[in-house]
């Protein structure tokens, strides 16, 4: 049997100000080189100048960084003839990997009616371009609005079956609660490549905002890292930074098929990263 390795991709954000901007394009600049498997360009959960914003910056990722490129692409936010229209588009730019999604229904919007979920999207996608590889997201720890773990895990095989070639994981804290969630997928019969999603905290401010917004489980590792180094930024920082390798070593030598690391577009962090896992990924790159 051949062993693959594990990819190792980013995801990075279209900012909303002209100092994110300046940001972004220097975190791109700080991150070439560093041949990741692919970089995602998120979709903001509006439908706010999702072409403008998500796809334009996709081309610059693509023309800059020469590498694999992934648009996230929010169902709810978008009709029929605007995806063929973008399908094209990415076709034309060399993009050819999507990440289908619902999207997060905000207050006061009301969705596109023609697509209801994203295995709606993922199977369309599929027809229209057969050649896309198109990515679904998944959670460890359950998506909010399912009423169960089963339920969740019957609706995540329903999307694999329209077409998902593979699955990204919502971010999570605890490994075990990946490895039972790999377990039940595997039960359910979902065999695609599942990637995890790592997300560094970085700071307290985001620290707070995840234990706010997102179910992960937080273990006493990390709430104790979290309180020790509060009123102090940069070993806070170093901790969260040591937390994610030590998730990523722990998750590869266990055989994950892939890790994405939510970069919140901090090239320092996902070089300082890169740097203590790259041998891992068995990735040659060249980084200062
Ligand atoms: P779905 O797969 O459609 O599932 C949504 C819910 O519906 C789940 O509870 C599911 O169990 C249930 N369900 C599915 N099919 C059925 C069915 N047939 N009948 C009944 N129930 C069903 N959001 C953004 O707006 N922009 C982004 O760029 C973005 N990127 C993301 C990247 C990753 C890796 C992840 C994990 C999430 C991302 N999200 C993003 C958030 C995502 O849009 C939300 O979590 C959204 O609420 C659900 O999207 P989904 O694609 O998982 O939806």
């Amino acid at each position: 049997m051949t062993e693959t390795n594990p990819t190792l991709s980013f995801e990075v954000f279209p900012p909303n100000s002209q100092v994110g901007v300046d940001n972004l394009t220097d975190t791109l600049d700080q991150l070439k080189g560093l041949n990741p498997s692919f970089i995602s360009v998120t979709a903001s959960n509006h439908k706010l100048n999702y072409e403008e914003t998500t796809i334009d910056l996709a081309k610059y990722v693509k023309d800059n960084l020469h590498c694999h490129t992934m648009v996230h692409m929010p169902a709810a936010y978008v009709t029929k003839a605007e995806v063929s229209s973008i399908l094209n588009r990415l076709e034309k730019m060399n993009i050819h990997q999507v990440l289908a999604l619902r999207g997060d229904i905000v207050d006061g919007y009301v969705p596109e009616k023609d697509f209801k979920y994203a295995s709606d999207l993922t199977q369309f996608i599929k027809t229209e371009k057969p050649n896309f590889t198109v990515s679904g997201a998944c959670y460890p720890e359950v998506h909010p609005d399912s009423k169960n773990r089963i339920d969740d895990i019957r609706h995540l095989k329903d999307k694999v079956d329209s077409g998902c070639d593979q699955l990204i994981t919502q971010l999570f804290y605890d490994n075990e609660q990946f490895y039972r969630f790999q377990e039940e997928c595997a039960i359910a019969d979902i065999n695609v490549p599942i990637l995890a999603g790592i997300m560094p905290i970085v700071n307290r401010k985001q620290a707070l905002h995840v234990i706010e917004n997102c179910a992960a489980r937080l273990p006493k590792k990390f709430i104790n890292i979290l309180d020790k180094y509060k009123d102090n930024p940069v070993s806070l920082k170093e901790a969260g930074i040591a937390y994610a390798v030590d998730q990523i070593v722990d998750l590869v030598t266990n055989d994950v098929s892939g890790v994405h690391l939510y970069t919140m577009n901090k090239a320092d962090t996902a070089k300082h990263i890169f740097k203590n896992t790259a041998s891992l990924f068995n990735i040659e790159s060249v980084i200062e």
